[in-house]
Protein backbone atom coordinates (compact mmCIF):
# COMPACT_ATOMS: atom_id res chain seq x y z
CA UNK A 1 0.00 0.00 0.00
CA UNK A 2 2.61 2.51 0.69
CA UNK A 3 4.24 1.68 -2.46
CA UNK A 4 1.21 2.77 -4.00
CA UNK A 5 0.35 5.61 -1.77
CA UNK A 6 3.78 7.49 -1.74
CA UNK A 7 3.63 7.72 -5.94
CA UNK A 8 0.03 8.62 -5.70
CA UNK A 9 0.49 11.51 -2.64
CA UNK A 10 3.80 12.95 -4.77
CA UNK A 11 1.59 13.09 -7.77
CA UNK A 12 -1.15 14.83 -5.97
CA UNK A 13 1.68 17.25 -4.17
CA UNK A 14 3.17 18.04 -6.73
CA UNK A 15 -0.04 18.77 -9.06
CA UNK A 16 -1.29 20.76 -6.17
CA UNK A 17 1.88 22.97 -5.71
CA UNK A 18 2.03 23.81 -9.66
CA UNK A 19 -1.71 24.77 -9.31
CA UNK A 20 -1.50 27.26 -6.24
CA UNK A 21 1.94 28.75 -7.87
CA UNK A 22 0.19 29.15 -11.10
CA UNK A 23 -2.34 30.87 -9.79
CA UNK A 24 -0.29 32.54 -7.40
CA UNK A 25 1.62 33.81 -9.76
CA UNK A 26 -1.12 34.89 -12.59
CA UNK A 27 -1.58 38.09 -11.23
CA UNK A 28 2.34 39.06 -11.83
CA UNK A 29 2.25 37.43 -15.52
CA UNK A 30 -1.01 40.15 -15.70
CA UNK A 31 1.36 43.00 -14.71
CA UNK A 32 4.28 42.32 -16.36
CA UNK A 33 1.92 41.88 -19.85
CA UNK A 34 0.63 45.71 -18.59
CA UNK A 35 4.47 47.18 -18.13
CA UNK A 36 5.19 45.88 -21.47
CA UNK A 37 2.48 47.45 -23.10
CA UNK A 38 3.12 50.93 -21.42
CA UNK A 39 5.91 52.24 -23.45
CA UNK A 40 7.31 56.02 -23.40
CA UNK A 41 5.03 56.86 -26.49
CA UNK A 42 1.89 56.05 -23.78
CA UNK A 43 2.42 56.24 -20.28
CA UNK A 44 -1.42 57.03 -19.60
CA UNK A 45 -2.18 52.97 -18.86
CA UNK A 46 -1.78 51.67 -15.38
CA UNK A 47 -1.55 48.44 -13.61
CA UNK A 48 -4.75 47.46 -12.20
CA UNK A 49 -4.78 46.36 -8.37
CA UNK A 50 -6.72 43.15 -7.38
CA UNK A 51 -8.10 44.91 -4.07
CA UNK A 52 -7.02 41.81 -1.82
CA UNK A 53 -4.45 44.21 -0.14
CA UNK A 54 -1.91 42.05 -0.12
CA UNK A 55 1.72 42.50 -1.59
CA UNK A 56 0.96 41.83 -5.42
CA UNK A 57 -1.65 45.48 -4.60
CA UNK A 58 1.40 46.85 -2.99
CA UNK A 59 3.69 46.72 -5.82
CA UNK A 60 1.31 47.67 -8.39
CA UNK A 61 0.44 50.90 -6.50
CA UNK A 62 4.37 51.20 -5.97
CA UNK A 63 4.76 50.79 -10.52
CA UNK A 64 1.87 53.38 -10.84
CA UNK A 65 3.13 56.01 -8.69
CA UNK A 66 6.47 55.50 -10.81
CA UNK A 67 4.35 55.75 -13.54
CA UNK A 68 2.88 58.60 -12.53
CA UNK A 69 6.72 60.50 -11.72
CA UNK A 70 7.33 59.43 -15.14
CA UNK A 71 4.59 60.84 -17.16
CA UNK A 72 4.88 64.17 -15.35
CA UNK A 73 8.77 64.39 -16.33
CA UNK A 74 7.82 63.02 -20.07
CA UNK A 75 5.30 66.01 -20.15
CA UNK A 76 7.61 68.46 -18.64
CA UNK A 77 10.49 67.70 -21.28
CA UNK A 78 8.08 67.60 -24.14
CA UNK A 79 6.92 71.06 -23.25
CA UNK A 80 10.29 71.97 -22.44
CA UNK A 81 11.36 71.65 -26.15
CA UNK A 82 8.59 72.97 -27.62
CA UNK A 83 9.11 76.18 -25.76
CA UNK A 84 12.59 75.82 -26.33
CA UNK A 85 12.34 75.66 -30.38
CA UNK A 86 9.99 78.45 -29.89
CA UNK A 87 12.28 80.37 -28.07
CA UNK A 88 14.87 79.66 -31.02
CA UNK A 89 12.73 80.22 -33.85
CA UNK A 90 11.92 83.92 -32.67
CA UNK A 91 15.76 85.00 -33.11
CA UNK A 92 15.99 82.73 -36.23
CA UNK A 93 13.24 84.46 -38.24
CA UNK A 94 14.49 88.09 -37.22
CA UNK A 95 17.49 86.82 -38.78
CA UNK A 96 16.33 85.69 -42.01
CA UNK A 97 14.33 89.25 -42.33
CA UNK A 98 17.02 90.57 -41.70
CA UNK A 99 19.11 88.89 -44.31
CA UNK A 100 16.45 89.14 -46.97
CA UNK A 101 16.32 93.13 -46.89
CA UNK A 102 19.99 92.76 -46.72
CA UNK A 103 20.15 90.91 -50.10
CA UNK A 104 16.67 92.52 -51.84
CA UNK A 105 18.45 95.42 -53.93
CA UNK A 106 22.06 97.35 -53.69
CA UNK A 107 22.07 98.87 -50.46
CA UNK A 108 24.16 102.01 -49.11
CA UNK A 109 27.51 101.11 -46.74
CA UNK A 110 24.86 102.74 -44.04
CA UNK A 111 22.61 101.01 -44.87
CA UNK A 112 24.59 97.38 -44.57
CA UNK A 113 25.63 98.13 -41.51
CA UNK A 114 22.21 98.76 -40.21
CA UNK A 115 21.48 95.15 -41.23
CA UNK A 116 24.80 93.58 -39.63
CA UNK A 117 23.65 95.25 -36.48
CA UNK A 118 20.79 94.03 -36.27
CA UNK A 119 22.01 90.45 -37.68
CA UNK A 120 24.61 90.86 -34.66
CA UNK A 121 21.75 91.57 -32.04
CA UNK A 122 20.14 88.51 -33.12
CA UNK A 123 23.30 86.24 -32.55
CA UNK A 124 24.05 87.62 -29.70
CA UNK A 125 20.69 86.23 -28.59
CA UNK A 126 20.61 82.80 -29.75
CA UNK A 127 24.03 82.91 -28.13
CA UNK A 128 22.81 83.87 -24.83
CA UNK A 129 19.88 81.64 -25.37
CA UNK A 130 22.03 78.42 -25.83
CA UNK A 131 24.59 79.61 -23.13
CA UNK A 132 21.31 79.58 -20.64
CA UNK A 133 20.15 76.35 -22.07
CA UNK A 134 23.36 75.04 -21.12
CA UNK A 135 23.45 76.34 -17.69
CA UNK A 136 20.26 74.87 -17.09
CA UNK A 137 20.99 71.27 -18.17
CA UNK A 138 24.02 70.82 -16.27
CA UNK A 139 22.59 72.81 -13.07
CA UNK A 140 19.87 70.09 -13.56
CA UNK A 141 21.84 66.82 -14.27
CA UNK A 142 23.82 68.11 -10.96
CA UNK A 143 26.63 68.86 -13.19
CA UNK A 144 28.26 70.63 -10.42
CA UNK A 145 31.80 68.77 -10.59
CA UNK A 146 33.77 71.46 -8.35
CA UNK A 147 33.16 71.45 -4.59
CA UNK A 148 34.92 72.96 -1.70
CA UNK A 149 34.39 75.84 0.93
CA UNK A 150 32.63 78.97 -0.51
CA UNK A 151 33.35 82.39 0.68
CA UNK A 152 29.91 83.93 1.49
CA UNK A 153 31.33 87.17 1.73
CA UNK A 154 32.94 87.76 -1.43
CA UNK A 155 30.52 86.26 -2.92
CA UNK A 156 28.00 88.63 -1.59
CA UNK A 157 31.06 91.47 -2.85
CA UNK A 158 31.34 90.05 -6.20
CA UNK A 159 27.36 90.21 -6.93
CA UNK A 160 27.69 93.83 -5.13
CA UNK A 161 30.31 94.98 -7.55
CA UNK A 162 28.65 93.58 -10.58
CA UNK A 163 25.04 94.79 -9.46
CA UNK A 164 26.91 98.17 -9.66
CA UNK A 165 28.34 97.95 -12.73
CA UNK A 166 25.28 97.18 -14.21
CA UNK A 167 22.75 100.12 -12.74
CA UNK A 168 24.88 102.29 -14.17
CA UNK A 169 23.38 105.13 -15.76
CA UNK A 170 19.84 103.48 -15.05
CA UNK A 171 18.98 105.34 -11.58
CA UNK A 172 19.41 102.30 -9.22
CA UNK A 173 21.44 102.08 -6.03
CA UNK A 174 22.67 98.79 -5.12
CA UNK A 175 23.85 99.05 -1.59
CA UNK A 176 25.05 96.27 1.14
CA UNK A 177 23.01 95.07 3.78
CA UNK A 178 24.18 93.27 6.63
CA UNK A 179 27.00 90.43 5.70
CA UNK A 180 27.70 88.33 8.62
CA UNK A 181 30.13 84.87 8.00
CA UNK A 182 28.58 81.81 6.99
CA UNK A 183 30.49 78.51 5.88
CA UNK A 184 29.03 76.81 2.92
CA UNK A 185 30.55 74.13 0.44
CA UNK A 186 29.62 73.65 -3.34
CA UNK A 187 30.42 75.10 -6.61
CA UNK A 188 31.84 78.63 -5.85
CA UNK A 189 31.44 79.51 -9.94
CA UNK A 190 27.63 77.56 -9.98
CA UNK A 191 26.41 79.70 -6.89
CA UNK A 192 27.72 83.22 -7.86
CA UNK A 193 26.07 82.61 -11.15
CA UNK A 194 22.68 81.77 -9.28
CA UNK A 195 23.39 85.07 -7.24
CA UNK A 196 24.26 87.35 -10.26
CA UNK A 197 20.84 86.28 -11.96
CA UNK A 198 19.11 87.16 -8.78
CA UNK A 199 21.19 90.68 -8.75
CA UNK A 200 20.64 91.12 -12.40
CA UNK A 201 16.84 90.47 -12.73
CA UNK A 202 16.47 92.85 -9.61
CA UNK A 203 18.61 95.62 -11.54
CA UNK A 204 16.67 95.35 -14.29
CA UNK A 205 13.30 95.10 -12.96
CA UNK A 206 13.45 98.44 -10.81
CA UNK A 207 12.96 101.41 -12.33
CA UNK A 208 15.11 104.36 -11.72
CA UNK A 209 14.93 105.58 -8.25
CA UNK A 210 14.63 102.50 -7.23
CA UNK A 211 17.20 100.59 -4.39
CA UNK A 212 18.66 96.68 -4.90
CA UNK A 213 20.09 95.57 -1.52
CA UNK A 214 22.07 92.44 -1.06
CA UNK A 215 22.59 90.89 2.86
CA UNK A 216 24.02 87.03 3.87
CA UNK A 217 24.65 85.53 7.01
CA UNK A 218 23.47 82.66 9.48
CA UNK A 219 19.58 81.99 9.65
CA UNK A 220 17.66 79.43 11.43
CA UNK A 221 20.48 76.74 11.01
CA UNK A 222 20.80 78.28 7.02
CA UNK A 223 23.30 79.97 5.28
CA UNK A 224 21.34 82.71 3.89
CA UNK A 225 21.86 85.41 0.94
CA UNK A 226 18.75 87.30 -0.01
CA UNK A 227 18.42 90.24 -2.49
CA UNK A 228 16.10 92.84 -2.14
CA UNK A 229 15.03 95.36 -4.76
CA UNK A 230 12.19 97.94 -4.27
CA UNK A 231 10.43 97.31 -8.29
CA UNK A 232 7.48 96.39 -9.89
CA UNK A 233 6.92 92.59 -7.41
CA UNK A 234 5.28 90.16 -8.73
CA UNK A 235 1.87 89.01 -8.42
CA UNK A 236 0.72 86.12 -6.02
CA UNK A 237 -0.38 83.98 -8.68
CA UNK A 238 2.96 84.22 -10.88
CA UNK A 239 5.42 83.92 -7.72
CA UNK A 240 6.21 80.20 -7.86
CA UNK A 241 5.35 80.31 -12.16
CA UNK A 242 8.81 82.71 -12.37
CA UNK A 243 11.26 80.01 -11.75
CA UNK A 244 9.80 77.69 -14.74
CA UNK A 245 11.88 77.70 -17.98
CA UNK A 246 10.72 80.29 -20.58
CA UNK A 247 8.07 82.52 -18.04
CA UNK A 248 8.80 86.33 -18.63
CA UNK A 249 6.15 88.27 -17.23
CA UNK A 250 3.58 90.65 -19.08
CA UNK A 251 5.61 93.22 -17.68
CA UNK A 252 8.92 92.22 -18.26
CA UNK A 253 8.44 91.90 -22.36
CA UNK A 254 6.91 94.62 -22.44
CA UNK A 255 9.85 96.53 -20.62
CA UNK A 256 12.70 95.26 -22.64
CA UNK A 257 14.03 92.36 -24.89
CA UNK A 258 16.79 91.02 -23.36
CA UNK A 259 15.55 88.16 -21.22
CA UNK A 260 15.62 84.42 -22.20
CA UNK A 261 13.38 83.50 -18.87
CA UNK A 262 15.55 81.10 -18.11
CA UNK A 263 17.56 83.20 -15.54
CA UNK A 264 15.39 82.13 -12.19
CA UNK A 265 15.02 78.60 -13.54
CA UNK A 266 18.82 78.34 -13.86
CA UNK A 267 19.72 79.87 -10.29
CA UNK A 268 16.81 77.32 -8.84
CA UNK A 269 18.26 74.52 -10.22
CA UNK A 270 21.96 75.46 -9.06
CA UNK A 271 20.82 75.99 -5.20
CA UNK A 272 18.59 72.22 -5.24
CA UNK A 273 21.94 70.56 -6.37
CA UNK A 274 23.87 72.44 -3.43
CA UNK A 275 20.80 70.83 -1.43
CA UNK A 276 19.30 74.59 -0.69
CA UNK A 277 16.48 76.39 -1.54
CA UNK A 278 15.34 79.40 -3.73
CA UNK A 279 12.36 81.48 -2.39
CA UNK A 280 10.52 84.99 -3.23
CA UNK A 281 8.63 86.86 -1.12
CA UNK A 282 7.14 89.85 -3.03
CA UNK A 283 4.21 92.31 -2.82
CA UNK A 284 3.19 93.76 -6.11
CA UNK A 285 4.20 97.70 -6.33
CA UNK A 286 6.56 97.58 -3.32
CA UNK A 287 9.13 95.13 -4.24
CA UNK A 288 10.35 91.78 -4.22
CA UNK A 289 13.07 89.20 -1.91
CA UNK A 290 14.88 86.60 -3.46
CA UNK A 291 16.37 84.21 -0.62
CA UNK A 292 18.69 81.60 -0.93
CA UNK A 293 19.24 79.21 1.98
CA UNK A 294 22.03 76.97 1.77
CA UNK A 295 22.97 74.18 4.07
CA UNK A 296 25.91 75.22 6.59
CA UNK A 297 29.00 73.06 6.60
P1 LIG B 1 14.41 86.85 -17.60
O1 LIG B 1 15.46 86.45 -18.55
O2 LIG B 1 13.12 87.24 -18.26
O3 LIG B 1 14.86 87.85 -16.58
P2 LIG B 1 14.13 85.07 -15.33
O4 LIG B 1 13.92 83.59 -15.27
O5 LIG B 1 15.34 85.60 -14.68
O6 LIG B 1 14.05 85.46 -16.84
O7 LIG B 1 12.86 85.76 -14.70
C1 LIG B 1 11.57 85.33 -15.09
C2 LIG B 1 10.58 86.47 -14.95
O8 LIG B 1 10.36 86.75 -13.57
C3 LIG B 1 11.04 87.77 -15.54
O9 LIG B 1 10.79 87.84 -16.93
C4 LIG B 1 10.23 88.79 -14.76
O10 LIG B 1 8.95 88.89 -15.34
C5 LIG B 1 10.08 88.14 -13.40
N1 LIG B 1 11.07 88.67 -12.43
C6 LIG B 1 12.27 88.14 -12.14
N2 LIG B 1 12.92 88.85 -11.19
C7 LIG B 1 12.09 89.87 -10.88
C8 LIG B 1 12.19 90.97 -9.95
N3 LIG B 1 13.26 91.16 -9.18
N4 LIG B 1 11.13 91.84 -9.89
C9 LIG B 1 10.04 91.65 -10.68
N5 LIG B 1 9.89 90.63 -11.56
C10 LIG B 1 10.90 89.76 -11.67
Amino acid sequence: MLLALIPLGLGLATAGGALVARRALSPVGAMSRTARRITAADLTERIPARGAGDELDHLAETLNAMLVRLEAAFVQVRRFAADAAHELRTPLTALRGELEVGLRADRSPEEYRRVLQSVLESVERLVRLAEDLLALSRASSGGLVRSGPVDLEALVLGALDAGARLAQGRGVTVRLGAVEPAGVTGDAVALERALLNLVDNAVRYTPSGGKVELSAGPADGWAEISVQDSGPGIAPADVERVFDPFVRLEAARAGETEGTGLGLAIARSIVTAHAGTLTVESTPGAGSRFTIRLPRS
